[in-house]
């Protein structure tokens, strides 16, 4: 008598797990696509035991025929089980063989199925893997310890195949992966030995459960909301390839002005497009012979990874097509979105040394601007940047410790006064191995380190310094503006910081305006609205940085004491366009009924300048007057004018 209770456990389980993966819509990627198959090979097999035992015991009456074809059916699936396990074990590790013996080695990692299926249809004669004796029992042949054997040399290669990549997974990844094929050999052992228990298939599906929430994790490998593959999942398989040196085809695809219609669309309107676009880079995979998949990067970046078996051309072409397709407008709701695209073809390693530095070279693209035609990874990399991205956390302690941080000076011009009443100070770093490393780069490396707390307290303290000189009482100045950092804003010691510097050089909390950006205020901490007032309230004034940039909450905004706005040199270059006009003219209006001053950053050209008057803005500032001085060419730069 053997017992059916297990199977029916392991298929409701198995069936519980089919519909978590259909929900989560794990169908993309190679890795997810093998736990499928696996899973419905399990499911298949289960069946197939569950029909074969329930004739076995008479559960359900059937002939000859159907015992030996649902035992043969169980055989059949089971037997493919192992080598589709290790089919999700090489694509979780990258491993498939691909170039010259790939279908060779194709061939060789089949022929053990090959022969049990051989074996199989031959028993419907020969009936020496197992028969139905004339009592009705179902009773093993000679020939079927092959299938033990070969399931054996599947699980050794397995064993080998996971043991061997142990350094491509964190330890607990591969621990649950180790474990779900340990569970499943004891499982076998048992069931070699007591066939009546049927335990097999109940550890096989506890095992993939396992599998599910340790090794494929998937919320972190599906984007619900696109139905694409996540960044982390872009991670992992590009460090495997990175690690195993798999030539990888990508093409990347960034908005480069997210941040714009980030700012402009709900969110249920911004899932719409990412959708949309989703669904356009889907249709595009068709067009490669090899499989192909698309990943959702998170800002406004998309990536189609294609296997190296793909054709170069064929890539190019693709790429192509999608930049010109993606800069058409999008029809969303009642009106069009229009993203604009920068499309870049990489092949990784070959064009890129490293996964991280790769990551950080996409995060990057969008700041290139729009791409009329596909640009290439080989053309534009530039592994100096890179190097120093790798290196910025030794190069700012370095540099925090040899003081080697000076803050340069840019002039801002006041309108009504006609000459210039403040400047805004911005810090240069000069690295001896790299020469100049631009703020762009080493502040928001500075910001995830924290290093920035004490690189904001040494511009502040140059600052002072200045303001406290003989020299700068010469120019006339009233005030210098400075920047803080999102990260300063909500440390808990920064006004008792400031409150001391400003002491310790004994200079006026007018003397100072601190700068806050638009990104950072809308964040809305506690701890930020408490600093910001607080300063307020000691006699420092404020104001917002970029504005224009980001998501423009106006009520945020009006609830904060500012008294500038700093208009921001993106908008300052769309200024020309004649659909702008009307948009900087009440934006403008807007800032000075809320009772600000406005600052127009970036202004590089007469024309640029003359627009910006004649709107009736109050301060101008821009390579067209300077561009930011070293302190004592600053002060020159002012007494010069003056004179
Ligand atoms: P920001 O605060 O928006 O500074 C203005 C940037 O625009 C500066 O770049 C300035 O050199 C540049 N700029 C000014 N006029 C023109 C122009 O006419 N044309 C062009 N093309 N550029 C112009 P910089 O110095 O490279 O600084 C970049 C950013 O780094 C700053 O943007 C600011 O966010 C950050 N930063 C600079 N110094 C500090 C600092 O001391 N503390 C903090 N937290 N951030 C800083
Ligand atoms: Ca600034
Ligand atoms: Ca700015």
């Amino acid at each position: 008598m053997k017992f059916f209770y297990l199977d029916i456990s392991a298929l409701l389980v198995m069936i519980i797990l089919f519909i978590v993966i259909y929900f989560k819509r794990m169908f993309r990627g190679d890795i997810n696509r093998y736990f499928l198959l696996l899973l419905c090979v399990s499911i298949l097999t289960t069946i197939a035991d569950i029909w074969a035992i329930m004739l076995d015991n008479g559960d359900i009456t059937g002939g000859l025929m159907s015992r030996y074809l649902s035992h043969s059916l169980y055989l059949f699936m089971h037997s493919a089980t192992t080598p589709v396990f290790i089919l999700y074990c090489t694509a979780l590790t990258d491993s498939w063989g691909t170039g010259k013996h790939k279908y060779v080695k194709k061939a060789i990692f089949w022929l053990p199925l090959a022969v049990i299926y051989v074996l199989l249809l031959l028993n419907a004669t020969l009936h020496n893997m197992f028969y139905i004796d004339e009592a009705g029992k179902y009773v093993r042949g000679p020939v079927f310890i092959a299938f033990y054997i070969i399931a054996v040399i599947y699980i050794v290669y397995g064993l080998l195949k996971v043991f061997s990549c142990w350094r491509i997974f964190d330890l607990g990844r591969w621990l649950a992966l180790f474990s779900g094929i340990g569970f499943m050999v004891i499982a076998m052992v048992i069931q070699f030995f007591y066939p009546g228990l049927r335990v097999e298939m109940f550890a096989g599906a506890l095992a993939l459960l396992f599998i599910l929430m340790m090794v494929q994790k998937p919320e972190e490998m599906i984007d619900i909301e696109t139905g694409l593959l996540t960044l982390t999942a872009f991670k992992n398989l590009m460090i495997r390839s990175e690690k195993r040196n798999k030539l990888k085809k990508l093409i990347v695809f960034s908005v480069t002005n997210y941040q714009k219609t980030h700012a402009k669309y709900t969110y249920e309107q911004e899932i719409v497009l990412g959708r949309g676009i989703a669904q356009i880079m889907n249709s595009y995979t068709e067009l490669f012979k090899e499989r192909a998949d698309v990943y959702h990067l998170g800002g406004g970046r998309f990536a189609i990874v294609v296997k190296a078996d793909e054709p170069s051309v064929n890539v190019v072409k693709v790429a192509k097509q999608l930049n010109e397709i993606l800069d058409k407008p999008f029809a969303l709701e009642n009106t069009e979105a229009h993203f604009e695209p920068n499309t870049c073809v990489i092949q990784f390693p070959k064009d890129i040394p490293d996964a991280d530095t790769l990551v950080h070279f996409i995060e990057d693209l969008s700041s290139n601007g729009k791409t009329e035609e596909v640009i290439f990874a080989r053309d534009i990399f530039k592994q100096e940047r890179y190097d120093i991205l790798t290196e910025i956390d030794d190069i700012l302690e370095d540099a925090i410790k040899n003081k080697k941080f000076k803050v340069y000076y840019q002039p801002i011009y006041s309108v009504d006064e006609k000459c210039f009443r403040t400047a805004e100070a911005l810090i240069r770093l000069y690295d001896d191995k790299y020469g100049f490393i631009p703020p762009s780069l080493f502040i928001p490396a500075a910001e995830r380190s924290g290093a920035i707390l004490r690189i904001g307290e040494i511009v502040l303290e140059q600052v002072c310094e200045f303001i406290s000189s003989e020299e700068y009482k010469k120019l006339g100045l009233h005030y210098i503006e400075v920047n803080l950092s999102v990260v300063q804003c909500m440390d808990d010691g920064m006004v008792g910081n400031i409150m001391e510097m400003f002491d310790k050089y004994h200079i006026r909390t007018t003397d100072i305006n601190i700068e806050i950006t638009e990104t950072a205020v809308s964040d809305g901490q506690e701890i930020m609205d408490r600093n910001i007032n607080d300063l307020f309230n000691e006699g420092v004034c404020f104001s917002l940085d970029d504005f224009g940039t980001g998501y423009s909450n106006m009520h945020r905004i009006a609830s904060l004491p500012l008294s500038i706005i700093k208009i921001d040199k993106s908008i300052v270059d769309d200024a020309g366009k004649a659909s702008m006009q009307i948009v900087i003219e009440n934006t403008v209006k807007m800032i000075k009924a809320l009772g600000m001053k406005i600052v127009v950053e970036g202004v590089e050209t007469e024309r640029q300048l003359n627009q910006f008057i004649s709107l009736r803005c109050d301060y101008i500032q821009g390579y067209y007057f300077s561009k930011p001085l070293p302190k004592e060419e600053f002060v020159t730069f002012l007494l010069d004018k003056a004179s």
